[in-house]
């Protein structure tokens, strides 16, 4: 997901001492949290097998000898958590890291303790992030018996020089190969991550990757422009002097191909940078995201796993030795809350990535809300004649254009 700007905070100040530290767990959160409804799941598994230049995600090389003794952490943290939990879960994500390279007799216990655990819908959208060098014909198995029913591969590119310039360990080969033993498996909900705005990349390779994808009928698809975050390789890279930035003009073609090319293939964006296929009376849009989107409660489980809850924010501390250490609770960090403006803030922030924007009616009411009603006002009409935001109907929503500029856009709203 790319870097958003953030509303304003209350921070919350650690109340509790744990061996003689001041540290807090998942323990300590307020009853609204704990015995909030929970719709969905985050779980982080961290470990990779290599660390690919542009990411900034909690993940390190696995050395194979920790898988055990996580997932029974997880279950344990999993098993603390969900006591008291009775509305059905609507969507589980497992992301990363590299999830599956999590052996299958872990994913089994893994799997077979999440159905004993949690309360699952049965419409329950199950999602696991795949690595393609990863995906072996054992583990889809074992994921479709356990009730994965969509994957989510990160393929990137189908251009190995561009592959190489990320630093990622698979070939174009693979992504193919990964799909087609999901399908096999039976797990045919198949989205395709995608970076565009590589060093180096034209706009005809930009489609031919985009082309590539649509040939293995995913059902959805994620682009995002590349970003350079802080203390990565590819930053450095950069900031030595090893490649160019392409120029923002060309970014933003790729971005409008993209937008053409997937709209012409049967595609629908419904988010910034996320396009999904429709199915009956709606598009197969990622729950996971739109929970994120819509500002829904979601528990976190893993180290470095970020959850939100009626208003709340935290994050289980990026560590993992930490995480083994601490039980059932896992240490957590960046407790957040939301004050009033605030809330109205990231409702407005969120609710504008998404193509379907903001009713007027909520968005009076929410104008009418928080401490800036006055300033948000004269952004949006500014925004409006300027043509970076448009009414859709009764629906407030970011033009194209607005779209490309979102981060401007969205930061005077917050
Ligand atoms: S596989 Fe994913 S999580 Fe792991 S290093 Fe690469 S981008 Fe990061």
């Amino acid at each position: 997901m790319p870097p958003m700007p953030g509303p304003e905070h209350v921070a919350v100040p650690l109340t509790t001492t744990i061996d003689g530290e001041r540290r807090r767990t998942a323990r300590d959160l307020p009853d609204v949290v704990r015995c909030g409804v929970i719709d969905a799941v985050y779980v982080h598994v961290p470990f990779c097998f290599h660390k690919c230049h542009y990411c900034d995600f909690y993940s390190f090389v696995d050395r194979q000898d920790r898988q055990g003794v996580f997932v029974d952490r997880l279950i344990e943290e999993m098993t603390a958590a969900a006591h008291g939990w009775s509305a059905p879960l609507d969507s589980i994500f497992v992301g990363g890291g590299t999830p599956t390279l999590l052996a299958p007799p872990h994913w089994k216990r893994l799997l077979a303790s999440m159905r004993s655990v949690l309360p699952l819908s049965t419409s329950l959208e199950f999602t696991v992030e795949a690595n393609p060098e990863t995906v072996t014909p054992e583990l889809a198995e074992v994921l479709a018996a356990g009730g994965v029913n969509r994957a989510s591969i990160g393929a990137q590119s189908f251009e190995p020089r561009h592959l190489q310039t990320l630093e990622r360990w698979h070939d174009p080969a693979s992504v193919v190969r990964a799909a087609g033993i999901l399908r096999e498996a039976g797990i045919d909900n198949i989205n395709l991550d995608l970076i565009f705005g590589i060093p180096g990349q034209r706009l005809e390779e930009w489609y031919d990757d985009l082309d590539a994808a649509l040939a293995l009928g995913p059902s959805h698809l994620s682009c995002y422009g590349l970003t350079y975050e802080a203390n990565t390789a590819m930053t450095r890279r950069l900031e030595a002097g090893a490649f160019e930035r392409i120029d923002d003009a060309l970014e933003a073609e790729m971005y409008g191909a993209a937008r053409t090319r997937l709209a012409a293939a049967g595609f629908e964006q419904y988010e910034i940078s996320n396009w999904a296929r429709r199915a009956g009376n709606g598009i197969r849009a990622c729950r996971h995201n739109l929970a994120y989107w819509r500002s829904r409660n979601w528990w976190p489980l893993g180290p470095s796993a970020s959850g939100h809850v009626e208003g709340w924010r935290w994050k289980n501390v990026p560590r993992l030795g930490d995480y083994l250490d601490a039980s059932p609770w896992p240490p957590i960090g960046d407790v957040e809350h939301l004050d009033d403006d605030g809330q109205v803030g990231e409702r407005l922030m969120l609710g504008l990535r998404l193509n379907e924007g903001i009713a007027a009616a909520e968005l009076k009411m929410l104008l009418a809300r928080g401490a800036r009603g006055g300033q948000r006002r004269a952004a949006f009409e500014r925004h409006t004649t300027s043509g970076l935001l448009e009414w859709n109907g009764d629906r407030l929503r970011l033009t194209p254009r607005g779209q490309l500029l979102a981060d401007t856009v969205l930061a005077e709203v917050v």
